[in-house]
């Protein structure tokens, strides 16, 4: 198998800004696109690292460079005699020798999963949620998020995402209150989610949260820091709205430490390593009594996808990373209204929306 990548610039519709980076506006985001290449057939998938995670572009970089020669050979790296082709349905053979060399890049990781479904479906001529066992249908609505930003920007943005049921706030300032007044007067009956980032503490959690919840919210995602949960069992018994970890859950083994402090889990393919560990995280949560949310990071069609075939096993879906994007490459997907489309078409479903960019270079 060939895996090549290469980096995308691609432009926000309007800047973006959360509560951990308030005085950052994204207007881009440099998207990191993968392929892995099987006779003939070509997997598409996505990478989308963040600092807040330890990951950039360049560390991504290095770990996927250093899978294609995994992946090409020599074989002894993924425990194969040299000459065995690798069977690119087998998911965790590839994946797991690459996830123990590379134990920080997820990002990377998930890309190379997306790439691994997008073929696995194009071989096999099935869609990636066909291919998981699931029912499109169970699918729910996604939501779309407004950032952080002045008023009158604000009210402007609720009312151009009319089309959109579910609205996810970004909250965790002094204007909170101005901001859901605001939101609540432009669209009376939609459902709002909220997400703090990580803005409160201990001492104000449940007094901010109460706040919030006067404005009927559906749920309150990551109110205190990763790992401050101490006071988060008393906002929970508050019955306030379920409350969810975002950043308080990276991976499979962060799920189980969710249980008592949270209501549910946010699982994002780039937090995790992509769709098989994703899956493994849903199990955990159910286990756990953990409701399930499935998110994303700014991306293109082509890594929000990859969470979209999933959407069937989640109980609350937050893929609109590819809808505030002024340029997204690739199409597919759906969104509007909030639908996402799980279509027929082999493995993702996605293909380019216009000719490459001038001067994308593949490496690898
Ligand atoms: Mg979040």
């Amino acid at each position: 198998m060939k895996l090549t990548w290469h980096r995308r610039r691609v432009h926000l519709r309007h800047p973006f800004s959360i509560a951990r980076r308030r005085d950052e506006r994204s207007t881009e985001r440099t998207a990191l696109l993968v392929a892995i290449e099987h006779e003939g057939r070509v997997g598409l998938g996505e990478a989308a690292p963040s600092a807040y995670y330890h990951q950039t572009l360049d560390s991504s970089e290095a770990a996927l460079a250093g899978a294609a020669s995994m992946l090409a050979g020599p074989r002894e790296p993924l425990g194969l005699d040299r000459g065995e082709e690798h069977d690119p349905l087998a998911f965790d053979a590839i994946l797991d020798p690459i996830a123990a060399r590379f134990p920080g890049e997820s990002a990377a990781l998930a890309a190379i999963d997306g790439a691994l479904h997008d073929l696995a479906g194009k071989l096999l001529g099935v869609p990636v949620w066909k291919l998981l066992g699931l029912d499109a249908r169970r699918a729910p609505l996604t939501s779309f998020t407004i950032g952080i930003d002045e008023l009158d920007v604000i009210a402007r943005k609720v009312a151009e995402a009319a089309e959109f049921p579910i609205l996810k706030v970004k909250v965790g300032t002094d204007q909170d209150d101005a901001v859901l007044a605001t939101i609540r007067r432009a669209a009376p009956d939609k459902t709002l989610r909220v997400d703090a980032n990580c803005a409160f503490g201990s001492h104000d959690v449940l007094e901010r949260c109460r706040a919030l919840a006067r404005y009927g919210v559906e749920l309150i995602e990551q109110p205190t820091p990763a790992g401050a949960h101490d006071a988060l069992p008393s906002v929970r018994s508050a019955g306030l709205a379920p409350i969810f970890a975002d950043e308080s859950c990276v991976g499979a083994t962060g799920v189980l430490a969710c249980a008592g402090a949270f209501d549910g889990i946010n699982i994002k393919l780039s937090k995790c390593g992509g769709i098989r560990r994703a899956v493994a995280m849903i199990h955990a949560a159910r286990a756990a009594g953990l409701r399930v949310m499935l998110g994303c990071m700014v991306e293109t069609s082509v890594g929000i996808a990859a969470a979209a075939h999933l959407a069937p096993l989640a109980d609350y879906v937050d893929l609109d990373g590819h809808l505030v994007l002024a340029d997204d490459p690739f199409g597919g997907i759906g969104g509007a209204g909030g639908r996402l489309t799980l279509g027929d078409r082999p493995g993702l479903g996605v293909a380019p929306s216009g000719a490459a960019e001038p001067g994308a270079t593949l490496h690898g």
